[in-house]
């Protein structure tokens, strides 16, 4: 079923505005994406019909308010295949959710440990296993990227060893939108005994990732990069380890037993949510998710790429212009430079046009530093944008080049 885009579009209020005098087009979806109208109705909903504080008052609005978050951990449960429930933690994000694994593990490793993450990374997904490994001496391998900005399998094969204990990667690149081959890394991590964390910030959006298919000990996202509000994730990890890992933070909710003397912890998922949860961000990650499966991902990656296709076609007509990651394997996301002209410029007067893009390294310096640039512009598509918007800024863009060169 092809999706109708102009109904669809209509679901997003902030569409349609203006912004300096031209038509709005939003291509940071990489960044963070668009809200449609039923997410933003919930959190008001929330708000002003049963607001409270959840699992702890008998009273009804609570009560209300306990079923609507505890709801979205059962479609979150629904949607990425999760065998449990209380393996999925709602954290404010996939950085939060990073930061208790590492956390976790301090005491879990020692010097003659190994740990792999890739050379694709957020800055959310190295800085974290830096702090760890400050503690407790672990190694910190990186598995290289290759000239056509994929991951170089032949050195992952070669790093992973009896000492390797944890791998870390993203599912999705957010700089070039390059897809990991997640399954290939978690199956050859497993024969190692490795346990791996993947971090699906950028690829939730996209498709549905399958827990239990991909065998995967850790996974996190973030609901703001798929509809949903910013301030709301989640970490979603396999019993044993989160049993193994102690709680990141001490507080309200995620006791069982308080005294002086000693405190024992709440069972799963509460151990690792203490204080009072952005209950009305979950309820709505939960309605954003509803909203994305009545579109269908497969529908929603047909047009995505059908969108790549066209703009990677069309901006490779520009003289000078060069795309960083073009690959056949990767998301609707073109990161690009355009020869003698700074990104940020071009980024300035694209904005002068309406069109928001984003400029710079994306939190990824070290992808930056391989390619030996600066930074990028990066355009990333999502399933509300047009192809005649990719055409407005194909048209923008040629001029912002006339004008700075
Ligand atoms: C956005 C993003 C993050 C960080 O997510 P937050 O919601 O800011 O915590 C981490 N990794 C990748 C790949 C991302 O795209």
């Amino acid at each position: 079923m092809a999706l109708d885009i102009n109904k669809i579009r209509e679901d997003f209020p902030i569409l349609k505005r203006k912004v300096n005098g031209n038509d709005f087009v939003y291509f940071d979806n990489a960044a963070t994406s668009q809200k449609p109208n039923k997410v933003i109705d919930s959190i008001v909903d929330y708000y002003k019909n049963y607001n409270s504080n959840i699992h702890r008052g008998v009273h009804t609005v609570s009560q209300e308010a306990t079923d609507a978050y505890e709801g979205a951990r059962t479609k979150i449960q629904k949607h990425f295949n999760v065998k449990n429930l209380h393996e999925i933690i709602f954290t404010s994000g996939t950085t939060h959710s990073i930061n208790i694994v590492a956390n976790g593990f301090k005491d879990l490793l020692n010097k003659n440990d190994e740990i792999i993450i890739s050379g694709l990374e957020h800055h959310s997904n190295i800085v974290p296993w830096q702090m760890m490994a400050e503690t407790n001496g672990a190694k910190i391998k990186v598995i290289p990227i290759d000239k056509q900005g994929e991951l170089d399998m032949e050195v992952y094969d070669s790093i992973l060893n009896k000492n390797t204990r944890l791998v870390f990667v993203n599912h999705v690149s957010n700089a070039l939108g390059t897809i990991n081959p997640i399954k290939e890394i978690i199956e050859k991590a497993h024969k190692v005994k490795a346990a791996v964390l993947i971090d699906g910030a950028q690829a939730a959006s996209h498709f549905k990732a399958d827990f239990q298919e991909l065998d995967v000990d850790f996974y996190t996202t973030s609901a703001h990069k798929l509809c949903g509000p910013t301030g709301v994730g989640i970490l979603y990890g396999k019993e044993k380890w989160l049993n193994k890992m102690p709680p990141y933070q001490g507080g309200g909710e995620m006791i069982s037993d308080v005294t002086f003397d000693k405190t024992t912890y709440a069972d799963l998922p509460h151990k690792f949510e203490a204080g009072t949860p952005n209950v009305s961000g979950a309820i709505a990650f939960g309605v954003a998710l509803d909203y994305l499966n009545s579109l269908g991902f497969d529908n929603i990656n047909l047009y995505e790429s059908s969108l790549l296709k066209y703009a990677t076609k069309k901006l490779k007509t520009i003289s000078g212009l060069k795309i960083y990651g073009d690959n056949e394997n990767k998301t609707s996301v073109i990161s690009f430079n355009v020869d003698g002209i700074h990104a940020y410029d071009i980024g300035t007067l694209l904005d002068k046009f309406g069109i928001a893009v984003r400029t710079g390294q994306h939190c990824a310096q070290p992808i930056m530093d391989h390619f030996e640039i600066p930074g990028t512009v990066r355009v990333s598509l999502a399933f509300y944008n047009t192809k005649k918007e990719i055409d407005k800024l194909y048209n923008s863009l040629k001029q912002a080049i006339s004008m700075l060169s």
